[in-house]
C-alpha cells in the first residue's frame, strides 16, 4: 500500500506532511504582537516587510516539525550503526544537567563574576579532557570536529610561522583513508596534500610514508584508530619520524570512542588533536545540530593555544579573552564566545557519571560489540582486512558479486528494514565498502537481531531476490531519490510551486 491508496495521504498513524512553503501563508503569524505606535522609523527605510516567511499557527507549526521528526531516523528509535559517527545513546541525566538555569539561561556577554559556575565546569572540562588525552593544553572553543581540526593546524601553523619557516613548510601528508576534513583543512590553510597509500593490511604504509619525509614537512594528519576500523601499530614510529624532520603530528581524534580510558594520545607523541564530544562524550549529534570539538595541544604548541581559555585568579575564575598579540603568535580566537556550553555540560555529567572505570568500560565494550558483528557476518560478508578490528567493523562489496544488488542497493533495503544504514562508499580504500559502528550502547539482543537482518538480506540478494533490493527503500515515506541530481542540481531557495498556485485558485 503505497501513500496514495488513502483519501488523505496518511499511512494510518504516520501522517504525510507538505513542506511548510505550501502549508503557510503570508497573512498568519504564531505571535500577537501589538502594532508599534509613534516610533519613529530609525532603519533608513531599509526594512524589509515582505520576507515571504510561511506562517503558521503555533499549533500547526508543533504539529508541522513534529510531522517531519517522525519521517527521520534518530538513536532513539532505533540502532544507527553509521561507522565513524559513533551514534550512541546520549544519557538522559546529561539532558537533565544541561537544562539546569545556571547553565542554559545564561549569556557569554554576562559579568564574570556571575558565570563562575559556569566557568568551572570548563575548566573541570578541560581538566578532564587533559587527564583521558595526557595531553597539557585544550582549547575548548572550536565548534565541530573539522572546526577542532582547522583550529590545531592553525596552531601548527602558527609554530611552523613563529620559527620562521612557513615558506618552507608547505607540505602535510594525510593517509589516503582520510577523512575528507583532513585534507580539507591542510588545503585551506595553504598547505599542499601528499597522500600516503595504505598498506595491504589497511595501516599506514610505514616505508612510504618514511619516503614522503623532508624539511618542508609542516605535519601529518594521521587519525587513530583508522577510518578502516583498525589501530595503527607504528603510530610512535611515524611521531618519531615525523619530528625527526621537524613536522607535527596532527591526530584526527574522531575514534576516540575506541581508546578513551586505555590509551593517551598523548604518550604516542601526538602535538594536536580534536576530540568530538559529540561522537565519545555522547553529546547529540546528526541533523546538523551543535557539535563541540576541543583540541588538545603538546608542550610544543601549547603556547599557540586559541583564545579564550579559562584561568584561576585571586577573585575565583577569570575568562582571558585577550592575548599578546605580537608577531609570532599570530593567531587568536576561532569563535566569538567561548563554544557550546550545553555541549560542555552533557560531556562533564558523561564523564563523571562513568567515572574512570566507566569510560574504560566504552572502549572495552565498543571494541567488543564491533568485533561481535565482525565474527557473526565475517563468513556472509566479505571482509578486506583480517581481524580483529576496534569500535568499527569494515565490509566491502565482494559478498554482493554475482549479484545484480550493488553497495546502495544493499543500503537502501536496510531501510526498509528499520534500520539507518552503515556508512557506505568510505574509506575510499575498500572498493563498496561498508562501515558498521555499533557502539557500546546497543545489548547484545539488539546486535543479534541486527546480525539477522543482514545474513537475511545478503541470502536475497544471493538468492537472486533483486526487487527487494532495486525498488527498496519501498516502506519509507519517501523512495529512492536521486542523490546525483540533487547534489549537482542543488534547489536552495523554494519559489512558489504550482501546488501552492492551484491552492490559492481553489
Ligand atoms: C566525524 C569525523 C570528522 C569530523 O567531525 P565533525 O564533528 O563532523 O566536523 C573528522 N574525522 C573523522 C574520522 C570523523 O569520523
Amino acid at each position: 500500500m503505497n501513500g496514495k491508496t488513502t483519501f488523505t495521504g496518511h499511512r494510518g498513524l504516520e501522517l504525510r506532511e507538505d513542506l511548510i512553503f505550501e502549508i503557510g501563508t503570508r497573512d498568519r503569524s504564531g505571535v500577537d504582537l501589538a502594532p508599534l505606535r509613534g516610533l519613529p522609523d530609525r532603519l533608513g527605510g531599509i526594512t524589509r516587510d515582505q520576507v515571504d516567511l510561511p506562517g503558521l499557527a503555533e499549533p500547526e507549526a508543533v504539529r508541522h516539525y513534529v510531522r517531519l521528526s517522525q519521517k527521520n531516523h534518530a538513536i532513539d528509535m532505533g540502532l544507527y550503526p553509521l561507522g565513524s559517527c559513533t551514534m550512541k545513546h546520549n544519557p538522559r541525566l546529561n539532558e537533565k544537567m544541561a537544562r539546569l538555569p545556571g547553565f542554559a539561561d545564561i549569556h557569554p556577554l554576562q559579568p564574570v563574576s556571575t558565570v563562575q559556575g559556569a566557568l568551572r565546569l570548563m575548566d573541570q572540562l578541560a581538566h578532564w579532557l587533559k587527564t583521558l588525552t595526557g595531553m597539557p593544553e585544550v582549547a575548548l572553543s572550536p565548534k565541530a570536529g573539522a572546526h577542532g581540526e582547522l583550529c590545531g593546524m592553525m596552531a601548527v601553523r602558527a609554530a611552523i610561522e613563529a620559527r620562521g619557516e612557513i615558506d618552507r613548510r608547505t607540505r602535510v601528508l594525510v593517509p589516503e583513508s582520510a577523512h575528507g576534513t583532513n585534507p580539507a583543512t591542510a588545503a585551506l590553510l595553504g598547505f599542499s596534500v601528499d597522500e600516503i597509500p595504505a598498506s595491504e593490511d589497511g595501516r599506514v604504509d610505514l616505508d612510504a610514508f618514511r619516503d614522503k619525509l623532508g624539511d618542508d614537512v609542516a605535519a601529518i594528519m594521521l587519525t587513530n584508530p583508522n577510518t578502516c576500523g583498525l589501530f595503527e601499530r607504528d603510530i610512535i614510529a611515524i611521531a618519531d619520524a615525523v619530528h625527526a624532520v621537524g613536522g607535527y603530528f596532527y591526530c584526527d581524534g574522531a575514534n576516540f570512542n575506541a581508546i578513551v580510558g586505555r590509551v593517551r594520545p598523548g604518550d604516542l607523541g601526538i602535538d594536536a588533536m580534536h576530540i568530538n564530544l559529540h561522537k565519545t562524550f555522547s553529546t547529540p549529534h546528526g541533523g546538523g545540530g551543535p557539535g563541540a570539538g576541543p583540541t588538545v595541544l603538546s608542550e610544543r604548541l601549547a603556547e599557540f593555544a586559541p583564545l579564550p581559555h579559562v584561568v584561576a585568579n585571586a577573585d575565583g575564575l577569570e575568562l582571558v579573552e585577550h592575548g599578546p598579540h605580537t608577531p609570532d603568535k599570530p593567531f587568536g580566537r576561532m569563535v566569538a564566545f567561548h563554544g557550546q556550553m550545553g555541549m560542555f555540560v552533557r560531556a562533564l555529567a558523561y564523564m563523571m557519571s562513568h567515572g574512570a572505570d566507566g569510560l574504560r568500560q566504552v572502549a572495552d565494550d565498543a571494541v567488543l560489540n564491533a568485533n561481535y558483528i565482525m565474527a557473526e557476518l565475517g563468513d556472509v560478508m566479505s571482509a578486506p582486512f583480517a581481524g580483529p578490528c576496534m569500535h568499527e567493523a569494515l565490509f566491502d562489496d565482494t559478498f554482493l558479486k554475482d549479484t545484480d544488488v550493488e553497495t546502495l542497493d544493499f543500503a537502501k533495503a536496510m531501510i526498509d528494514e528499520g534500520y539507518h544504514p552503515m556508512t557506505m562508499y568510505f574509506p575510499l580504500v575498500v572498493h563498496g565498502a561498508m562501515l558498521i559502528e555499533p557502539t557500546e550502547t546497543e545489548s547484545k539482543a539488539s546486535l543479534d537481531l541486527f546480525i539477522a537482518t543482514l545474513r537475511d538480506l545478503v541470502a536475497a540478494a544471493q538468492a537472486g531476490d533483486t526487487e527487494r533490493f532495486k525498488a527498496a527503500p519501498q516502506l519509507a515515506p519517501t523512495k529512492r531519490l536521486d542523490e546525483t541530481r540533487a547534489a549537482r542540481q542543488p534547489v536552495l531557495r523554494y519559489g512558489v510551486t504550482e501546488k501552492k498556485q492551484a491552492r490559492a485558485a481553489e
